[in-house]
């Protein structure tokens, strides 16, 4: 079976590579390496099964691209950090790379998974987040080429499912962490993590009361797995039926709940070496004041729930960042 997968080179994007080589699957990986990495692809790019394509998904057409049983799009940068710095290009990276994966899966009949995101919700007013939400977003605020790329994306996905049939399922990934993040990737867990490490104050943004729910990246990608193995008669069956989304759209995160100066704390029991002190600074706008998300549609269909809980996962990141962060170009 042969997947493509854009964005191979982030941090989600080369747990996914690696999780689908691992299961005999032949991969063609794109990405321009803007917050991506081709150390991120080390472990597997003498695999014979795997290409890798460095190529941005804004200039590519479905006729550069042979026929995949599969395509993930993951391309996308997803930091603030990085996604505000170049806020046209994310815009037009979520719409142009999802009309590409539409138009080659629409082409050769191949199953697409496309990476959304919990900021659809926005600073939401639902709390926990359901998928029948709309959300509360911003459309001219500085997070709003993420949001709003994302959020027409999915609208992309959901006509080209009514329209052509294309056998597309979106996930609504809520933060998610784990080893690959980049050391600079400006968000929490790598920002914490790299400070406690260094020494250096940890910045709380705000008073840290603002919450969030951080999934590990294992989980996730068991998500993704599952999701894509269900079959199209199946997603039929399931969506579009009162209560649930019209579409194909799962919330996928871990329903832990923590504020920020939480997460912060944690950081500091689990490196009790370190010198950092807590340090408060400036909320950028339109943060959102709290996120959670509501599995129950993933629970039910995909039999999935996250199983690593944060002190565990966070451990196993620092013990990456360890060696990683101090090795990074
Ligand atoms: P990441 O920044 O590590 O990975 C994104 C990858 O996409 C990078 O390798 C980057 O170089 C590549 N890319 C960006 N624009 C591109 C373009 N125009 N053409 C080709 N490649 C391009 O971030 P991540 O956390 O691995 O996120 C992966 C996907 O999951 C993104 O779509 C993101 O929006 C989504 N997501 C992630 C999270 C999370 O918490 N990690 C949450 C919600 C959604
Ligand atoms: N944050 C923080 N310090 C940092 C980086 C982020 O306090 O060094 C806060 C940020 O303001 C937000 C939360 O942590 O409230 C999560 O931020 P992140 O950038 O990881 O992702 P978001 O969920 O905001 O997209």
């Amino acid at each position: 079976m042969k997947c493509l997968v854009t964005g191979a080179a982030g941090f989600l994007g080369s747990h996914l590579c690696e999780r689908l080589l691992n299961e005999g699957r032949e991969v063609v990986g794109v990405d321009n390496l803007y917050t991506g990495s081709e150390r991120n692809l080390r472990g597997f790019s003498g695999n014979a099964r795997f290409t890798f394509m460095k190529a941005d998904v804004c200039d590519l057409k479905s006729e550069d691209l042979g026929a995949f049983d599969e395509i993930y799009n993951l391309a996308c940068p997803a930091s603030p950090v990085h996604y505000q710095a170049r806020p046209l290009f994310t815009s037009l990276t979520s719409v142009k790379g999802i009309l590409l994966c539409l138009e080659l899966a629409k082409r050769d009949g191949s199953r697409l998974l496309h990476a959304s995101t919990s900021e659809i919700y926005g600073d939401p007013l639902v709390h926990p987040q359901e998928e029948l939400y709309w959300g509360n977003v911003n459309t001219i605020g500085i997070r709003s080429c993420y949001d709003e790329g994302k959020r027409m994306a999915e609208t992309f996905v959901a006509d080209y499912v009514r329209l052509y049939d294309v056998d597309a399922r979106m996930v609504r990934i809520f933060n998610t962490y784990g080893p690959r993040m980049h050391p600079q990737d400006g968000r929490v867990v790598s920002n914490f993590i790299m400070q406690a490490l260094k020494g250096e104050d940890i910045t709380i943004y705000g008073d840290g009361s603002q919450t969030r729910s951080f999934q590990y990246c294992d989980d996730l990608i068991e998500a993704f797995v599952r999701y894509m193995a269900a079959p199209k008669a199946r997603m039929r069956e399931f969506f579009g039926k009162p209560g649930r989304p019209a579409v194909p759209v799962l919330n996928t995160g871990n329903p832990g709940e923590f504020t920020i100066e939480e997460l912060a704390k944690m950081t500091l029991e689990l490196l009790p070496e370190s010198k950092s002190r807590l340090a408060y600074r400036p909320l950028p706008g339109d943060d959102p004041k709290k996120r959670k998300p509501d599995i129950s549609l993933a629970k039910e269909l995909l039999g999935w729930e996250p199983k690593v809980p944060l002190a565990e996962g966070l451990a196993k990141t620092i013990e990456y960042f360890r060696v990683a962060a101090f090795s990074h170009p």
